[in-house]
């Protein structure tokens, strides 16, 4: 899914029950877990979670009030024609307005410090990317066509709930990535190999999920031989 329309919505007009809080921005349900789980390994490598100065952008109206903080679509615009800097959307083709976007802090927002080039190294294993605005070390988009599934053998007549994607880290890993937008869960870990053998034993005669355990245990076999 690249950054654009999902749910039938239209730009800047996404109801709030229909996407996910990260430290009080709001997200697509993907882009949200996909963020917190950047979120996670930030912290885990810096030692305290990113500031989110911006998420999800509403258009708001022609005659609000210029602001540079992206309250409204509309607001931040009025502030860019009145001031020229920073740069903003024409409102209505934010990728803010769709709830695909984010601004981080914490260091990020300079091209160059460690924390940015992390961000730029490692968030696209998530499907978060930077430099899509040019000038904007701060702007992150959310695009979910980064890793295209691998092709992989399944058997006739059986749909997938979730499409396998093999993680761009080092450690070979691979997602599993819900078809529903849900939370994409990393496995790879040669423990997980058990894990799913147990769940194959319980599973009975869900013969499709049957058929995803093997698919998955199949990538975690790949990856570690
Ligand atoms: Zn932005």
């Amino acid at each position: 899914m690249a950054p654009g329309p999902w749910g039938g919505y239209r730009n800047g007009e996404i109801p709030v029950s229909a996407m996910v809080s990260v430290r009080g921005e709001l997200f697509h349900p993907a882009a949200a877990a996909a963020l917190q789980h950047l979120e996670n390994q930030f912290a885990a490598q810096f030692g305290s979670e990113f500031i989110i100065t911006s998420g999800y952008r509403p258009l708001g109206s022609p005659s609000d009030p210029p602001n540079s903080t992206g309250r409204t679509q509309w607001g931040s615009w009025n502030w860019y024609r009145k001031y020229g800097s920073p740069l903003a959307a024409i409102p209505g083709k934010s990728n803010h307005g769709w709830g695909l976007a984010a601004d981080l802090g914490s260091g990020i927002d300079t091209a160059g410090t460690p924390q940015h080039r992390w961000i730029a190294a490692n968030a696209p294993a998530t499907g978060w990317v930077t430099g899509r605005v040019a000038g904007e070390p701060w702007h992150v988009e959310y695009d979910g066509s980064l890793t295209a599934p691998p092709t992989t053998e399944i058997p006739e007549g059986i749909a997938m709930s979730f499409s396998i994607v093999p993680a761009a880290d080092k450690d070979g890993g691979i997602w599993l990535v819900p078809l529903n937008g849900g939370h994409r869960v990393r496995i790879g870990d040669p423990y997980h190999v058990e894990l799913l053998q147990r769940l194959k034993a319980n599973t009975g005669s869900d013969q499709m999920l049957l058929a995803e355990v093997d698919i998955a245990l199949s990538y975690i076999t790949a990856a570690h031989s």
